[in-house]
């Protein structure tokens, strides 16, 4: 088959007939499927480990916690349950001293009564 190239041996520019001018499909592929999978998400990638300080021992210690803005709101249940794209954030929301057991909401964590 003739190359775009070719017949310019005669001006001296006769390396050109083998010049690849347009990158191989494959790629394109490569690119396109990479386009239509974007990198998966996991739930680890999600989460941070915070410091909390329980109010009942006074003792320091990490919990999981999500990653705010991280993860996006796709709907609520009919009893108002959350369901987060790629987390269960839930599952992350108790959070429990290791040393003596106190336990509550992480948004109750630091109001506990003296009694
Ligand atoms: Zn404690």
């Amino acid at each position: 088959m003739a190359n775009i190239f070719s017949g310019l041996e005669s001006l001296g520019l006769g390396n050109l007939s083998e010049m690849q001018l347009f990158e191989h499909k494959e790629k394109e592929k490569e690119a396109a499927q990479k386009a239509a999978q974007p990198a998966e998400i996991k739930e680890e990638d999600l989460l941070f480990n915070k410091t909390f300080i329980c109010k009942a021992c006074d003792k320091e210690f990490k919990s999981k916690m999500v990653r705010a803005g991280k993860v996006k709101l796709l709907s609520q249940d009919t009893d108002l349950r959350p369901k987060y794209q790629h987390v269960d954030s839930l599952k992350y929301d108790a959070i429990v001293c290791p040393f003596c057991g106190y336990a509550a909401l992480h948004r109750y964590f630091d109001h506990l009564s003296d009694t």
